[in-house]
């Protein structure tokens, strides 16, 4: 028998209809020939099937480890929404589905997908791209009158239970999905498959991980803003963040969040100055909204508003105020202070974390289908 016929004889055929809008606006009907196959690699150190993980551009980096004391798949929303926390180094051990990375490519943004890609590529996230709708026993067909975040849901509960039944019950899998519906439906379903939110997840594994709640908080507080249609902003573009800096316009610094008063008070503490330079200095962020999902630490740009916008702090310390200030200063310290919003983050605090490889990179290249 040849290869070709022995892959064959792996092959299932399906069919996935998908209707098109035409260029004059007609409905197009395309059926796609789908092969599902049953040796879909789940690239984990813990394989006990023979899984060809070491074949390929894979090799043995960025694989599964059998350190994690759990794998993570997140669903498609969480992908789109939460990248920025799967990103943070220490969480390691994520399955991306395909279906959740199809998500990020056309429901999120070419920037989203560009990121999530390096993520995977990183050798020291140890984790990996699951061909989902490929794996003959994975592969969730959508059903009639299942809408397209249902049948999302199904797609990765599914690839949690196919995980976990093909490592053999070794190791629990966490989806995390912000779907009531999903976790309602499939929390309870099986032991050691765990459906929760992220924000759960990270306080019941992650809350000693120092800035990970402020994250979280930060992101959740934007997709708030974003869906109320409220005067949150995108990050400018690095060309136009880098001019506004040399013209004056906008200024760098490290943003310091008032521990006393943490979701409205930050400030911006401008770069190259010392620490004991005076606070008139600092630049007050007031809110989230103005915070623009900038944790404390990170480094960001800053543009001062007009003065009629400025802001008085509240009595709170700041972190910029010294402690032998006489009380007599408290009592001034409602008048207002040169306020900012956050334009841009040049460096989140995970330090070299942005756009950085590992040495022991490899370039993956991901099939498009
Ligand atoms: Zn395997």
């Amino acid at each position: 028998m040849t290869y070709s016929q022995q892959m064959e004889e792996k092959l299932v055929k399906t069919e996935r209809r998908l209707r098109l809008k035409g260029s004059q606006g007609k409905n197009l009907r395309v059926v796609r020939e789908l092969y599902l196959r049953d040796d879909v690699p789940c690239q984990s150190d813990r394989c006990l099937a023979n899984c060809e993980n070491n074949i390929g551009m894979h090799g043995t980096i960025g694989r599964l480890s059998n350190e994690s004391t759990h794998y993570i798949i997140p669903d498609c929303q969480v992908a789109r929404d939460y990248l920025e926390i799967l990103e943070t180094p220490d969480i390691k051990g994520i399955v991306f589905t395909q279906t959740a990375v199809h998500s990020v490519q056309h429901e999120g943004s070419k920037r989203l997908h560009t990121r999530l890609q390096n993520l995977i590529k990183d050798g020291r996230k140890r984790s990996v791209m699951f061909h989902n709708e490929f794996q003959r026993y994975a592969y969730c067909e959508r059903l009639p009158g299942e809408n397209l975040v249902q049948w999302q849901s199904r797609s990765t509960y599914k690839a949690c239970e196919w995980y976990y039944d093909h490592l053999a019950g070794q190791i629990p899998m966490v989806m995390l999905t912000h779907n009531e519906e999903a976790i309602q439906l499939y929390s309870d379903k099986k032991v050691n498959v765990f459906v929760m939110t992220v924000k759960d997840y990270l306080t019941g594994f992650w809350e000693q991980l120092e800035g990970i709640m402020d994250l979280y908080e930060s992101l959740t507080t934007a997709l708030e803003n974003k869906s109320k249609d409220r005067d949150y902003s995108g990050y400018l573009p690095l060309d136009v963040l880098e001019a506004g800096i040399k013209s004056g316009r906008y200024i760098q610094g490290i943003l310091e969040v008032n521990r006393h008063n943490a979701s409205t008070e930050a400030f911006v503490r401008r770069s190259g100055r010392l620490k004991k330079v005076d606070s008139v200095d600092d630049i007050f962020i007031h809110g989230m909204v103005s915070r623009n999902r900038s944790i404390h630490g990170d480094r960001v740009v800053v543009e001062i508003l007009p003065q009629s916008q400025w802001k008085g702090r509240s009595l709170a310390i700041s972190p910029a105020e010294s402690e032998d200030k006489s009380s007599a200063d408290d009592k001034e310290s409602d008048s207002v202070v040169p306020t900012g919003i956050i334009v841009g983050i040049l460096q989140r605090n995970w330090r070299d974390y942005v756009a950085t490889f590992s040495p022991d990179e490899v370039i993956i290249i991901l099939p498009y289908f």
